[in-house]
C-alpha cells in the first residue's frame, strides 16, 4: 500500500542552524580533547548523558511509548534533561515519533527508512512538515500526552526553560566555578553537546537502518515471529512491541545503559509498572495462533493479548510498593 503524502520544503533557518552546529559542534570535539580543563571535560560528558536520558528514557520509553510509569520527581527531572538536549519540546517529538510507527516506511513517515540513512537521518529533519501533517496528526491518540502537566509546561515555556537550563547554566558554569575560558566553554558545552544530542534524538528514528534486519536477510520476508520469537534485531523487535521498555533504542534487548539505568530506577522507586513482554505470554500466544485452524484469531489479537498480560504482570509488581 502506498500512502502519499504533500511535498516537503528546506526550512532554510534549519539549514543554517545545523551547518552551524556541525562546524562548530566539531570545533567543540578539539576543545573538548585538546583545550578544555579536565572538570569541563566531565562536566561536558555529563549533561551530554542528562541529555541522552531525557530523550531515551523520557521522550522515548516514557512519554511516546508509555512503557513505565514515572512519578512527578523523575518526569520533572526527565523534563529537565529533555530540554538540554535542544531538539524542540516533548510533545513535538512524541508526535512525530508516534506518526513515524504508525504509518512506518511509507510516505507519510517523516524518517522513512526506504529513502535511505542520509535521508532519514539528516535531509529530513531539515525539511518542513508535509502539507496534510496536521491532518495526520489528528489521527494520532495524544490524549495521554495533553493531560501530562510536565508535558504542558514545557511545551508552554520551550523557550525560556531552553535558553536558562539548556544555554545559559550550563554554559556559564565552567566560566563561574573554575574558571575555564567562556570560548572554550560555549564550543564544548555549548555547541558540541547540542550537535552530539540533535544527533541522538535523530537516530532513534533512523537507527532501523543501522541496527535492523533487511528484508532480503530473512524468508519468508513477511514473517515477523522471529523477532517475536528472539526478541532480536531492535529496531524490528520494537515496531512490534513498542511499549516493551527492554527494547534498547540502539541495538540489544535487555541490555545498555538506559535499560540498566531503568532497572535501578524501579528499584528505588521512582518509576514502576514497567511493561515487557514474557517469554511464556509469547509462546502461549503463538500456540494459541498455531491451533487456530478457523483462522478466527489474528496476528493482532495474539499481540494484544501479550500486550495485556504484560500490563496485568506490570500491575502486580508494582502491587510491592504498596505497603
Ligand atoms: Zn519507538
Amino acid at each position: 500500500m502506498t500512502i502519499r503524502s504533500g511535498k516537503r520544503e528546506f526550512q532554510w533557518p534549519s539549514v543554517l542552524w545545523c551547518l552551524h552546529l556541525y562546524i562548530l559542534g566539531i570545533y567543540g570535539l578539539y576543545h573538548l580533547v585538546f583545550v578544555a580543563s579536565w572538570l569541563t571535560v566531565l562536566f561536558g560528558l555529563l549533561i551530554i548523558t542528562m541529555g541522552y536520558i531525557g530523550l531515551t528514557i523520557g521522550a522515548h520509553r516514557l512519554w511516546a511509548h508509555q512503557s513505565f510509569e514515572a512519578n512527578g520527581f523523575t518526569k520533572f527531572i526527565l523534563m529537565l534533561c529533555h530540554t538540554l538536549a535542544g531538539v524542540g519540546p516533548i510533545y513535538d517529538w512524541v508526535l512525530a515519533h508516534r506518526i513515524h510507527h504508525k504509518y512506518y516506511g511509507t510516505e507519510k513517515d517523516l524518517f522513512n527508512h526506504n529513502k535511505g540513512f542520509l535521508y532519514s537521518h539528516f535531509i529530513t529533519n531539515l525539511l518542513g512538515y508535509p502539507s496534510d501533517y496536521e491532518k495526520t496528526a489528528k489521527l494520532i491518540d495524544m490524549r495521554d500526552i495533553e493531560s501530562d502537566y510536565f508535558v504542558w509546561f514545557q511545551k508552554r515555556f520551550y523557550t525560556v526553560l531552553f535558553i536558562i537550563f539548556g544555554l545559559l547554566l550550563p554554559i556559564n558554569a565552567p566560566a563561574e566555578y573554575w574558571d575555564e575560558p567562556i570560548d572554550t566553554a560555549f564550543y564544548v558545552i555549548g555547541f558540541f553537546r547540542l550537535w552530539v544530542l540533535l544527533n541522538v534524538g535523530w537516530l532513534i528514528n533512523s537507527a532501523k537502518i543501522i541496527w535492523g534486519l533487511q528484508s532480503k536477510d530473512k524468508f519468508p520476508p513477511d514473517d515477523n515471529s522471529v523477532f517475536i520469537i528472539n526478541k532480536s534485531f531492535w529496531p524490528n523487535y520494537h515496531y512490534l512491541m513498542s511499549w516493551d521498555w527492554k527494547t534498547n533504542e540502539f541495538g540489544g534487548y535487555d541490555s545498555g545503559f538506559t535499560s540498566f539505568l531503568l532497572t535501578n530506577m524501579e528499584n528505588i522507586g521512582l518509576i514502576s509498572s514497567m511493561k515487557s513482554a514474557s517469554n511464556e505470554s509469547i509462546r502461549d500466544a503463538l500456540y494459541k495462533l498455531s491451533i487456530n485452524k478457523n483462522k478466527s484469531i489474528t496476528i493482532d489479537d495474539i499481540f494484544d493479548k501479550v500486550k495485556l498480560n504484560a500490563e496485568y504482570e506490570a500491575a502486580k509488581a508494582k502491587l510491592r510498593f504498596v505497603h
